[in-house]
């Protein structure tokens, strides 16, 4: 209700006046509205929303500083020297500067709009002294997500920033993050001390950004036909160095197109080179690893496409989010495996024990996204915390429905075949067995004496794999570090028929092609 009274003419004013923007974009007007109010906000936006207009704005209209809390160094300097640029009276407070004595100075005359500092600073008895001796306006705590455990970067020295912050409970406080599922969030404004209330969500769609996510069944042919149907300059992610060579070199063979190779073990020269390259083509495709990306600003990347399965989510957003910045159609196409998941879940347990259930919890919303036969955009954006329609019309499955099978009994079947083998058979073993092949080594174990020898038949045989994908997706099949397949997780509950499992119908095989090719 205040924010109705609130007039938030002057602060538009200023935005012309200090930014040049004619107008606010997106949340940003509620945000700097609660924030010129004095309430204590979570603002979560994407990367490039624009979140720190919001506390630089009201920075310079409230009487006091703005301390600000950011965990990167050299984030801060880029910050200062464009608030500076834009004639915001601000400083930093780090290891990397000499000009301390200056700083505080100023800081305590009441001469500074914003002061910078990092989280490990927040700990210290001497600067809450210093905060002390100043007036303050704002707290607003960069990168909020840090200060939970549920997040992807926990750091210890933001759980000091609460009882910093609790010993100036008048001081608003303003955590920005662009990151943060629903737990994080959550936990993010306990930790903080901020209002359930107070928690602003805004501005994740991209809908020009067409997402379609599919088995990789044939790399890199897949690859080939996004970039002969998709001109304009792309971007292909590979989980390593050597599979980006390779591609790469494929890719470039194969379509004619210009096509360059990015990752951390080229030399700095050639990374620069190759990234100028790319920045200033119209037509170039580069392949790369998530390292690829960041800070670069192309608004026109017509198309990213994963050969492997992201870390999460946000990763996926993120890296997905850097096609179409110019507001013109673009694609994102995902090839996962079955394996990237069976191997990331495996890497879960070798986690502390604290963050396990939270990188679990990341995967299933990973497969959730990957298995779903609904909207893509309605489950990325529920995930980010909005309420989207059912369907976006600009995605593979809104666009080409598919239709689900319900296949719990065939798993019941491979699940047992699994199980009756002894748990340490891939794949192929036990389709044998399943589809009744017995092959030398099949009768050399004996298991084409098992009760499941044979028991899948006709077309439920080409089956087998899409669900072998699904329970792997789901946990439910692990890998052993032989390639062996293992039950996991809530089998029991697909065994007993007390839950089912569904995928989505696998797109009809040309004929001709034989069945082994695709495994
Ligand atoms: P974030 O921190 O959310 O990633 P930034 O604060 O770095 O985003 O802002 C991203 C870009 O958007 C910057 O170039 C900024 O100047 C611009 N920007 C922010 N607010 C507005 C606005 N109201 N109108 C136009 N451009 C804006
Ligand atoms: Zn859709």
């Amino acid at each position: 209700m205040m924010l109705q009274t609130l007039d938030l003419a002057p602060a538009r004013d200023e935005l012309r006046r200090l930014f040049g923007f004619p107008d606010f974009r997106g949340k940003q007007a509620e945000v700097v509205a609660r924030v010129l109010n004095g309430e204590s906000t979570l603002a979560v936006m994407p990367t490039g929303a624009g979140k720190s207009l919001t506390y630089q704005l009201p920075a310079t209209m409230l009487d006091g500083t703005c301390v600000v809390i950011s965990p990167l160094i050299a984030l801060m300097h880029d910050q200062l020297r464009a608030a500076r640029a834009n004639g915001i009276r601000a400083a930093t407070l780090t290891s990397a500067d000499a000009d301390w004595r200056e700083t505080m100075d100023a800081f305590r005359a009441g001469e500074l709009d914003l002061l910078y500092v990092a989280p490990e600073r927040a700990s210290q008895p001497a600067f809450r002294d210093l905060l002390g001796s100043a007036k303050l306006a704002l707290f607003a705590v960069d990168e909020a997500h840090c200060v939970s455990e549920w997040g992807h970067d926990f750091r210890p020295d933001y759980r000091q920033l609460r009882p910093l912050m609790d010993a100036f409970a008048h001081v608003p406080r303003l955590a920005l993050t662009a990151t943060a599922d629903a737990h994080t969030r959550t936990d993010i404004l306990t930790q903080l001390g901020i209002p359930a209330d107070g928690l602003i969500v805004a501005g994740f769609d991209r809908p020009n950004i067409r997402y379609a996510i599919r088995p990789r069944d044939s790399l890199p042919r897949q690859l080939e036909r996004l970039c002969q149907e998709q001109p304009g300059p792309g971007i292909v992610y590979a989980p390593t160095r050597r599979k980006v060579e390779q591609l790469a070199e494929q890719l470039g063979k194969a379509t004619g197109r210009p096509v360059l190779p990015y990752h951390a073990g080229l030399a700095p020269e050639v990374r620069a080179a190759n990234q100028a390259a790319f920045v200033s083509s119209e037509d170039m495709v580069m392949v790369a690893t998530i390292a690829f990306g960041m800070g670069i600003d192309k608004p026109d990347v017509r198309f990213v496409a994963h050969a492997g399965t992201p870390k999460s989510i946000e990763a996926y957003y993120q890296e997905t989010g850097r096609a179409g910045r110019d507001g013109d159609p673009a694609v994102a196409l995902m090839l996962w495996g079955a394996g990237d998941f069976a191997q990331a879940r495996a890497r879960v347990s070798e986690v502390e024990e604290s963050r396990q259930q939270g990188e679990r919890q990341r995967l299933d919303a990973l497969a959730g996204l990957v298995e779903t036969a609904g909207c893509r955009r309605a489950v990325l954006l529920r995930h980010f915390g909005e309420d989207p329609p059912e369907n976006c019309g600009n995605c593979d499955n809104c666009l080409d429905p598919a239709e689900t099978i319900d296949v719990t009994q065939l798993a019941q079947k491979l699940l047992s075949a699994v199980y009756r083998t002894g748990q340490s058979f891939g794949f192929g073993h036990l389709q044998k067995v399943l589809t009744g092949v017995a092959d030398e080594r099949v009768q050399a174990k004996g298991h084409d004496q098992l009760s499941v020898f044979g028991i899948v038949e006709g077309e439920e045989a080409a089956l087998l794999q899409p669900v072998a994908r699904a329970l792997q997706v789901r946990g439910l099949l692990t890998q052993t570090e032989h390639g062996g397949l293992q039950l996991a997780g809530n089998v029991r509950e697909i065994l007993s028929g007390e839950a089912s499992i569904g995928i989505t119908r696998p797109p009809q095989r040309k004929k001709g092609r034989s069945r082994r090719n695709d495994s």
